[in-house]
């Protein structure tokens, strides 16, 4: 059975102006051990034959046999299988990889060699055997056209196939290289068929078995010139074990990122630019998914409450108000450490804008919204200490207010929390910058704060503040949200200071004040509702004044006291606590307990409940309703959505942008799957070149993501990612890799190889 054999074979080209017959009714049969020289006119179709024969391009009649196997029903991977086994081409117009440089030309025709050592001992051989040995390192588009042609003859020979095809292969030597290379093949090929398409036989004359001419597209003889060499007995293809499989599996991938690596440095401009445009990608991620983000918080439970560990929100079944003697037999009964009236603030949130100097000369300032806390504890490692009194203030704060507030020590001494200065004793930073600061208080602070929040604040009350004098007379009714008062008790002097700094002495408009350290302020409390009336109610707060309700620090919570500057002593937050409480007094409806932990909290609830209590412990989940969680689902599903869909433009913008890098690449692959590397190496190998432009997008990535760890600027600019954010990004970057591979691929492989060459020469 011959090696190759052809039957009828036919070529004809159809272009879109005329037909053109390449070849026609071909008959031969070929051998290994032959030397076949074809000769013919030019456009006579000798280079058709040979493009038919090496699978390169398509034959439209008759059939090819190789080993006695018909062809005619080959799709290109079948093709691409056949040259890898059977072919090895040396052209006439080169063909070699520009960017690549003489070694690595050789190299890739080499890749069945597993040793690297060996792979390269060889390769040097052969360039040796072309002579082209002080030319090893050279890039292919440095060489002179002999020179290339030496190469591709060293490459074809690297490749250890059946058949050798060559087309004017020493068209650009000159007579006596010519001659030599031609006996070199000779020599190399002496078991194998060898067909070499010549205008002049003479160069081949002395080698050749066989001359076959052609004319018109058709044999005009088939001359036999000397015996062939015997071939020896050729082996059958045994089937390939499962070891040999896994160890071709693994060449192949090793060979396909020795090739990435090849064509990712070969042209390093494009390179740096696919680099750049993975940047683009992984950055528009990232992004993304911090937009993306709050996606996460959907699923965060839903308290009902301020969920605080022990705590067990309180009210009546008939909704009438909680005293604060009933409060206190409550705890000692069911064994609360404390309690807190008026605790709906703690659900509400308690947002006060602290501000804190932005910059080293204090000229610019930052607004964080901040959750005004008590009873938390942030651990050990923290700068400074906790706070102790109720002007004092411990921050809990993004990493971003580090150098305004203070890295080791703190430099940040006094901050106004809502509209009281607060005297800053400790500080501690955290990184993830989607959770809210706090503002760490101890609980009178707490207290204070939040009464006077409540005072001052609620938009359905107005609150006057009435100073009589001994006889009750009205001498001033200022509503509390826009004044502050202060008592100078040395000299028996009560100060109210209104926010426009309208500043009076009480004694001296009381005469009555002076030499008393009793006061009576009358507070007028109007409560409006929605419907337009309302009802008013006067507490008449008669206080006499101890040394202990007197500070002598000047920092305070209460907003009442707030814009204190005099020189006064100030109330202590106690009883500006008392005085706001006497206020709401009739509007406790609600309060909470405090106990151990949530263990003990659902047992005293329950028992609250049996008592007639509406009581619930914090860590109760609200559950959501049919169309709440329905919205809830919607809602993710739409982000994700949104988040795949920016993913998804960024593949095809960087597709789009990698299309002209591609088409430079285009020639390269056809030369490449002409010299018969396995299609999956390529694959492999432009994967690879990929993921190594993939590599500074990650650093990159990486840096942003160190960078919003340790760095404020960034922390305050980017948002914090969680690590399953950062496997999204690494989810994303990898669909947006494939998705661009893919199309090159697409490309690239869909068609002839023939029709690759073309394209890629115009380059
Ligand atoms: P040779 O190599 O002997 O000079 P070719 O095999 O290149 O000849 O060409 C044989 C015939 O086929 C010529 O008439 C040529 O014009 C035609 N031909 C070759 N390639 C193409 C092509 N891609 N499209 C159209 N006609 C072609
Ligand atoms: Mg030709």
């Amino acid at each position: 059975m011959a090696l190759l054999s052809l039957r009828d074979i036919g070529k004809i080209y159809v272009s879109d102006t005329n037909v053109a017959v390449g070849i026609r009714g071909i008959n031969l049969a070929f051998d290994r051990g032959e030397f076949v020289a074809v000769t013919g006119k030019s456009g006579s179709g000798k280079s058709t034959l040979l493009n038919v024969i090496s699978g390169m391009d398509t034959y439209e009649e008759g059939e090819l046999f190789i080993e006695g196997e018909p062809t005619s029903h080959y799709l290109q991977p079948e093709w691409e299988a056949y040259r890898e086994k059977y072919v090895s081409f040396i052209f006439q117009d080169y063909n070699i990889i520009e960017s690549f440089t003489v070694l690595q030309n050789v190299e890739l025709a080499l890749m069945h060699i597993e040793d690297k050592r060996a792979r390269r001992q060889r390769a040097m051989e052969l360039i040796e055997r072309v002579g082209l040995s002080s030319h090893v390192h050279h890039k292919g588009s440095k060489l002179s056209g002999g020179q290339k042609q030496r190469t591709v003859i060293a490459r074809a020979l690297a490749k250890d196939s059946p058949i050798i095809l060559a087309d004017e292969p020493t068209g650009n030597l000159d007579s006596a290289t010519s001659r030599e290379i031609i006996s070199l093949l000779r020599e190399v090929s002496k078991d194998k068929l060898l067909i070499v398409v010549t205008h002049n036989f003479d160069q081949v004359a002395e080698c050749a078995t066989r001359h076959v001419r052609i004319f018109d597209g058709a044999v005009e003889f088939d001359h036999r010139l000397r015996a062939a060499e015997d071939a020896p007995a050729h082996t059958e293809n045994q089937p390939t074990p499962k070891k040999a499989q896994q160890k071709r599996a693994f060449s192949t991938l090793k060979n396909g990122a020795i090739l990435g690596r090849d064509i990712f440095t070969a042209r390093p401009r494009l390179s740096v630019f696919l680099c750049f445009l993975m940047i683009i990608g992984a950055m528009g991620i990232f992004l993304s998914t911090s937009l993306f983000g709050g996606a996460g918080n959907l699923f965060k439970k839903n308290y009902m409450f301020t969920h605080i560990e022990g705590r067990v929100v309180l009210a009546k079944q008939s909704g009438e108000i909680l005293t604060d003697e009933e409060l206190k037999n409550i705890v000692s009964t069911y064994g609360a450490a404390s309690y807190l009236h008026y605790d709906s603030l703690l659900d509400k949130g308690l947002y006060q804008g602290i501000t804190i100097p932005a910059d080293e000369d204090e000229s610019a300032y930052r607004y964080i919204d901040t959750r005004v806390v008590y009873g938390k504890d942030y651990g050990k490692d923290i700068i400074g200490r906790y706070p102790e009194k109720s002007g004092e203030v411990f921050l809990y704060l993004p990493i971003a207010y580090r150098d305004a507030v203070g890295k080791k020590e703190l430099k940040l001494s006094e901050i106004v929390v809502g509209d009281a200065a607060c005297k800053v004793v400790g500080v501690k930073y955290f990184v993830d910058n989607n959770l809210p600061a706090e503002c760490l208080l101890t609980e009178t602070g707490f207290r204070a704060a939040t009464a006077c929040e409540f005072l001052s604040y609620d938009a359905q009350r107005s609150i006057f503040l009435t100073v009589t004098d001994g006889d009750g007379n009205t001498l001033r009714e200022i509503p509390i949200s826009d004044l502050s008062i202060s008592f100078d008790m040395p000299s028996d002097k009560v100060y109210v200071n209104s926010n426009s700094y309208h500043n009076f002495i009480a004694s001296e408009d009381a005469k009555g004040a002076e030499h008393h350290s009793e006061i009576d302020l009358t507070i007028v409390y109007h409560k409006y509702n929605f419907y337009g009336g309302g009802e008013t109610k006067s507490f008449i707060y008669s206080k006499e004044f101890t040394d202990e309700d007197i500070t002598d620090e000047k920092p305070t919570l209460s907003p009442l006291i707030a814009l204190y500057r005099g020189d006064g002593t100030v109330i202590s937050d106690e009883l500006a606590i008392e005085i706001a409480e006497s206020v709401l007094a009739d509007s406790y409806k609600q309060a909470s307990l405090f106990f151990e932990n949530d263990r003990a909290a659902h047992a005293a609830a329950e028992r609250l409940q049996d008592a007639g209590y509406i009581a619930v412990p914090s860590d109760t989940t609200h559950e959501l309703d049919g169309e709440e969680a329905m919205l809830q689902m919607l809602s993710f599903v739409l982000l994700g959505a949104a988040w795949l869909l920016a993913i998804l433009f960024l593949a095809f913008f960087i597709s789009l942008c990698t299309a002209r890098i591609l088409s430079a690449f285009k020639g390269d692959m056809a030369i490449m799957r002409s010299m018969g590397i396995p299609v999956k190496v390529i694959r492999i190998g432009m994967y690879f070149r990929m993921m190594i432009a993939l590599i500074p997008a990650v650093i990159v990535v990486a840096l942003a993501a160190l960078l919003i760890f340790t760095t404020p600027k960034f922390n305050l600019y980017f948002t914090y990612l969680y690590g399953f954010q950062y496997a999204l990004i690494a989810i994303g970057m990898l669909l947006l890799t494939a998705k661009t591979t893919h199309s090159q691929i697409k490309r690239l492989f869909g068609e002839s190889v023939k029709k690759s060459l073309k394209g890629g020469a115009e380059q």
